[in-house]
């Protein structure tokens, strides 16, 4: 048996047959003609306080995608909405001190559960009880403050964020009976509910059949399959939160993936002319300082959600020891300081992602 070696120089100018020649010029006008891909289409609304969107590969999906994500969120918004006077957590809520406890479903005994594993995992970082300190600056329906409140006013609201006795009791629907021990005390799911309302959504999408879309609630994303053949899934920007409409850089969702932004640039209250934030020390009772924004990537959006609220409160070295309990999770830091303009990130979110334009920040890439 004798082997050949090609000869690519000679091959190269081997004149393909008759057949094949026509072939090839049709098939370049094939796809030179074909249309780009077409982008997905988006569909928004305003919902939960917040801008909802789905977007779909498929255009012909999108109406009814967007049918069933509503109905997801209504129904939790109705459940764990803090305004609405009668939701269940308006019924929490009021009972706190009066020792009675209040039966909840097992969607809210399951979001709860995960907000208090969180707390415990974070040591009261992540503080579900923080009601009375949001409170206490304006947030969440209170009367807007002429003055930032005083030293004692926000011991108080702070002692009341104690989360270690709040009494979450197995009911036999999957539910559960809540008491919170002492009067004044408040639940505030905020930061951890439109996550988990993403992923309800997400879930009875799929249910439905659905396969290559985006969910997004105020910022708080899921995806599934990819927005065109071939892009591997969803690319996704990170704000930049020093300047409106930029962004600072790129990544790409895989199936499934969430990611959610916290930031202090979106909801504040301004007093004397001061702009104080959303995110909250339940420590002290007062807003937290330092950071601008964190974005973090996680296998699902409840996650996602209530892991960006507990690093931006934590900062990046206390925040990436608790990423390692995370598997999956990946993690982006931006401190507030606009002239030393510095992204921390985890190794593996700084692997996906793609600067836009000429970055203007220092990329430090946190070692685990
Ligand atoms: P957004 O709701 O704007 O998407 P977050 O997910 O970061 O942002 O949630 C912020 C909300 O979480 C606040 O509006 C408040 O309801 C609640 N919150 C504030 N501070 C804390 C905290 N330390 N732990 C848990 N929840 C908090
Ligand atoms: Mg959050």
């Amino acid at each position: 048996m004798t082997t050949h070696t090609p000869h690519f120089h000679t091959l190269r100018s081997v004149r393909p047959p008759a057949a094949l020649q026509l072939l090839v010029p049709a098939l370049l006008l094939v796809c030179a003609c074909r249309p780009p891909q077409p982008e997905p289409l988006r569909l928004q609304w305003l919902t939960m306080g917040t801008v909802a969107a789905v977007q779909c590969a498929d255009h012909g999906a999108a109406p009814q995608a967007r049918d069933i994500a509503q109905s997801a969120f209504d129904a939790l918004d109705s459940e764990l909405s803090a305004w609405k006077g009668d939701s269940a957590m308006s019924a929490v809520n009021r009972a706190a001190g009066t020792g009675q406890s209040v039966a909840v479903s097992p969607a809210f005994a399951g979001v709860l559960r995960k907000a208090l594993d969180i707390c415990r995992e974070s040591d009261g970082a992540f503080n579900p009880l923080i009601g009375p300190v949001m409170r206490a600056w304006g947030f969440n329906g209170a009367e807007p403050r002429p003055a930032v409140p005083g030293d004692g006013e926000l011991k108080a609201a702070a002692a009341l964020c104690d989360w270690r006795h709040v009494q979450v009791t197995p009911s036999a629907d999957g539910g559960a009976a809540v008491a919170l021990p002492a009067r004044g005390m408040l639940l505030d799911l905020g930061a951890i509910a439109k996550g988990y309302a993403v992923d309800v959504a997400w879930e009875r999408l799929r249910a439905a059949g659905h396969t290559n879309l985006l969910i997004d609630l105020g910022g708080n994303l899921r995806v599934m399959g990819e927005a065109a053949p071939g892009r591997g899934g969803w690319r996704t920007g990170v704000r930049n939160p020093f300047e409106e409409n930029a962004l600072v850089g790129l990544f790409l969702l895989r199936d499934g993936e969430a990611v959610a932004t916290s930031g202090n640039y979106e909801r504040f209250v301004e007093i004397n002319g001061i702009r104080h934030a959303h995110i909250m020390d339940a420590r002290t009772g007062t807003p937290v300082t330092g950071m601008a924004g964190t974005t973090v990537i996680a296998p699902n959006a409840m996650l996602a959600d209530a892991l960006s609220t507990t690093l931006f409160v934590l900062g990046p070295e206390k925040g990436l020891a608790l990423l390692r309990n995370h598997p999956g999770c990946e993690a982006l830091w931006i401190p507030d300081d606009p002239t030393h303009f510095t992204l921390f990130a985890t190794s593996g979110l700084a692997k996906r992602l793609t600067p836009i334009g000429k970055a203007p920040y220092t990329l430090k890439v946190l070692t685990p």
